[in-house]
């Protein structure tokens, strides 16, 4: 166990608290005095300039308070209420947003591609399972398949390559849909790539990007990136009326500078891939540990015997076991230290051998 005044867990990466660069941004806001509100001030300018700039494209920016909001809202934009959005089973969208885009929609409803092909086990969608469901039925009786959402890192911390991306952007484009990327761990995805980050998203056929900052050091907000502009028309009303639009914006935005300036978003991201590869270093060959696959981005996913699980809690270890049955999610963040890491994977190579 760390030492408690520093303690470190490996539920989420929202757990950790706000990185330095954006904490002075965030300062520097606020020593910059009155600024007009709702997002007509100088820092949400200069942030959503400093995103144009990153993707190298024109695109539209707005900053709202988190993901469930900012994916929620940007399928409602894509979609009218009888349009379909295909995405995984273990899609944020499906399992995780308490029917937020069905609801902002009006009732667009998520049709999802079950699978058993490896690369769904690894929590990718293909486009051979958006072929299939948007070619099941035509008739009216079925909801009319609009748009693919895809979760770049995905939820099991694979990361879709460029060349799957296209494909899957390619297959959408066959079919009329447009292409969501739900991007909260979107620095992670492209970190591991290595990749410009306009090279997986709009030069690879994505039309919006739900861009995480959140889990990735700041305190608080995600950017929804148009890269269409077609499609973000009345956006502003939606994210007024969502009750997402943030009086003193700025507080979001300014933020913003300090993960961008320096590519700090990418140097925390590589941080904590780093760290995830270091504990799955530690823990792979640990008798009772079966890691799924190897880490990607910033989680290892492992099955652990339920006696270590519990050891492991009752040293006060937090992390996530949603997959069924011992499936447990280890999540470093961008400021996860190899000493938390070595600590933990110590405790449970200790509460493996004790079985
Ligand atoms: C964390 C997360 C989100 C956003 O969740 P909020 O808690 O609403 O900010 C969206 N998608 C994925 C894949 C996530 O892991």
């Amino acid at each position: 166990m760390p030492n408690a005044a520093h303690h470190q867990h490996f539920a989420s990466d929202n757990y950790a608290g706000i990185c330095p660069e954006a904490l002075h941004w965030l300062l520097q806001a606020n020593a910059g005095g009155h600024q007009p509100a709702y997002g007509d001030d100088d820092w949400t300018q200069r942030a959503s300039d400093a995103l144009r700039e990153l993707f190298q494209t024109d695109c539209d920016v707005y900053f709202v308070f988190n993901g469930t909001a900012a994916n929620s809202l940007a399928l409602a934009a894509m979609c009218q209420s009888y349009h379909a959005v295909i995405c995984t089973p273990v899609a944020h969208v499906e399992t995780d947003e308490c029917g937020g885009p069905e609801f902002f929609s009006n009732g667009s409803k998520l049709l999802v591609a079950e699978s058993t092909s490896p690369a769904a086990r690894r929590g990718k969608l293909t486009p051979e399972a958006v072929d299939t469901l948007v070619t099941k039925r035509h008739d009216i009786h079925y909801p009319k398949p609009k748009v693919v959402s895809i979760t770049q890192a995905t939820e099991l911390g694979t990361v879709y390559t460029v060349e799957e991306v296209r494909a899957i952007a390619a297959m959408a484009k066959r079919h009329h849909l447009r292409l969501h990327m739900d991007g909260a761990r979107f620095a992670n995805a492209v970190a591991h790539l290595g990749c410009h980050p306009s090279d997986i998203t709009w030069r690879a056929g994505v039309d919006v990007l739900c861009f995480g900052g959140t889990k990735n050091g700041l305190p608080v907000g995600e950017a929804v990136v148009f890269f269409d502009r077609e499609l973000s028309q009345d956006f502003a009303w939606r994210v007024k009326q969502a009750g997402q639009l943030a009086s003193k914006m700025r507080f979001i935005s300014a933020p913003w500078l300090g993960m961008l300036e320096g590519d700090t978003w990418l140097r925390h991201a590589r941080h904590a891939n780093a760290m995830a590869q270091r504990l799955y270093a530690a823990i792979r060959d640990v008798a009772g540990v079966q890691v799924l696959h190897p880490p990607e981005a910033n989680a290892v996913f492992a099955q652990l015997p339920r006696h270590a699980i519990d050891a492991l809690h009752a040293k006060g270890w937090r992390f996530y076991e949603f997959i069924a049955d011992g499936g447990c999610r280890l999540m470093c963040a961008w400021d996860t230290t190899p000493e938390a890491v070595d600590a933990f994977a110590a405790d449970i190579a200790a509460v493996c051998a004790q079985g």
